[in-house]
């Protein structure tokens, strides 16, 4: 092939998340590159985990979308909605079309506790609770026993387990005004869930969620947060650890401390913050009837870092549902290098190699939770996909010159070539205008579409309307 470097350089990225408009913005923003960059998104809508995974309690959150709108108004920008990686588009047809790809493809699947019992009825990870009641595409035919459910344990002390908890008890008519899928909503208002129960394999200074969040738990209207003091009394590994931790780790120990003084309201609804107890097995008949969990104690490993020991003490622990709440894990694409262990694509700096320390591939790059793991907030993904960025300039200086590739517009008759209907950022504009009014109408920020073909008609129909 020729080669040339009289033309924008060509950047096709996977994904429409936080890493990927960061990864935009970083590229707009590289010093002296001429560069073009189209965006891929398997659903129609763009935003990845802001749309589909931050609660809908926590708009201010979601006002980040309002950085990623500057970024997609560089008329440097493309976005091709409704377009699958695999499906409409292989990696070879990217690299034909492209001088470098971008994987901004998240984590899109949960990981496995690998004890018995967690495909029993009932037994749910927390993602799929958590892009059900957020209306995403995948799972709004979800169904969980609410309306049957008393009590409910979820496994992690995460920031995911504490969203969970959060929307099962917050009076549902706080949740009417958001954007909240409406069936969800329904669903929450037939919801007979009283307790529930977050259980922590670690004390209360290793917790994993933001004091923030769980301060939040704490002004919840009509909710009592139940905190066992024996629970939270921190053994001497811990409280020396803590010393060297951040200072959202000392405060999380405070606000415990603070809880475990209070005595919970009369038929309130309750959350109980369990810690150093581990679920060895889900069991039930048909469904999920109870928890067992076994007490644990800290033991520090090579690093000093405390980790969790069983101590063969037992409890079972009555419940009607179970969510998973302890973490995501990335899903292999056909084409795409996929490191089964970490659940990540193995990368050298955003680098993408063939696997962990094997060569790199040529021009491929990955961001956000594909190259990292689920750490970390929205905001930590700004430098990451710096980082990257800053590779990718590298390389490209290193190299001046590229491949030549067919026009801009090859990409576009490709798809349309194969019947794809894909949305472009016009399109998803008036979608998202759209819902806004909708939601307008009926005093929420938003009504969302929760089906892709439901989107994809409301497309056709806008963009008639306007033609
Ligand atoms: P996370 O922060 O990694 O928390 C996972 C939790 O699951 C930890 O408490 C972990 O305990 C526990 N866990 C893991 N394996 C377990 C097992 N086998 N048995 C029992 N417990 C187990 O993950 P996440 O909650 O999914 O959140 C992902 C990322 O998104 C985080 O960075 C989070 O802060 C962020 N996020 C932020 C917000 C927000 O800002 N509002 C909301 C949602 C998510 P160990 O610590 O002992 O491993």
């Amino acid at each position: 092939m020729a080669k040339s470097a009289q033309r924008p350089l060509r950047v096709a990225i996977v994904g429409s998340g936080p890493s990927a408009m960061y990864a935009a913005e970083a590229l707009f923003k590289a010093d002296g590159l001429d560069v073009r960059v189209d965006v891929f998104d398997r659903l129609p809508t763009p935003y990845g985990l802001v749309r589909g995974g931050v609660a809908p309690d926590h708009q201010k959150i979601k006002n980040v979308v309002r950085v990623y709108e500057k970024v997609e108004s560089d008329p440097r920008y493309r976005f091709f909605g409704n377009v699958t990686l695999g499906r409409d588009v292989s990696v070879a047809d990217l690299r034909a079309h492209y001088d470098q790809i971008v994987y901004a493809v998240g984590n899109e699947s949960d990981r496995k506790m690998g004890i018995p019992g967690e495909d029993l009825d009932g037994v749910h990870s927390a993602t799929d609770f958590v892009g059900w009641y957020n209306g995403h595409p995948d799972y709004r035919d979800l169904e969980f026993k609410l309306a049957t459910a008393q009590r409910v344990a979820i496994v992690g002390n995460g920031n995911v387990a504490v969203d969970v908890a959060r929307i099962l008890v917050r009076q549902p008519d706080e949740l009417a005004p958001t954007d909240i899928a409406d069936y969800a909503l329904s669903a929450l208002r037939a919801s007979s869930v009283k307790d529930v129960v977050m259980l922590g394999r670690r004390g209360p200074a290793q917790a994993a969620f933001s004091p923030k969040e769980l301060q939040e738990l704490a002004d919840l209207d009509a909710v009592s947060v139940v905190v066992d003091p024996a629970e939270i009394e921190l053994d001497e590994l811990s409280a020396e650890w803590l010393e060297s931790q951040p200072r959202s780790s000392k405060r999380n120990v405070e606000i415990l401390k603070d809880l475990a003084e209070v005595a919970p309201t009369a038929g309130a609804r309750t959350i109980h913050c369990r810690f150093l107890v581990s679920p060895v097995e889900f069991a039930g008949g048909s469904g999920i009837e109870r928890v067992r969990i076994e007490h644990g104690e800290l033991v520090a490993d090579d690093r000093g870092t405390p980790r969790p020991k069983g101590t063969g003490k037992f409890e079972d622990l009555d419940v009607d549902l179970v969510f998973k709440a302890v973490g995501y894990r990335g899903v292999a694409i056909d084409g795409v290098p996929f490191d089964e262990g970490w659940g990540v694509i193995p990368n050298d700096e955003g680098r993408v190699l063939e696997r962990r320390d094997g060569d790199v591939v040529p021009n491929e790059y990955v961001v956000g939770w594909a190259k990292r793991g689920p750490t970390g907030l929205i905001g930590t993904n700004s430098p990451d996909a710096k980082d990257t960025v800053a590779r990718m300039v590298e390389d490209v200086t290193a190299t001046r010159v590229w491949d030549d590739l067919p026009g801009e517009d090859a990409i576009t008759d490709l798809l349309t070539r194969r019947g794809v209907e894909f949305v472009n950022l016009e399109d998803w504009r008036r979608l998202d205008a759209f819902e806004q009014e909708q939601g307008a109408q009926r005093g929420k920020i938003r009504a969302k579409l929760t089906s892709v073909e439901e989107m994809l008609k409301v497309v056709r129909e806008l963009r008639a309307a306007v033609s």
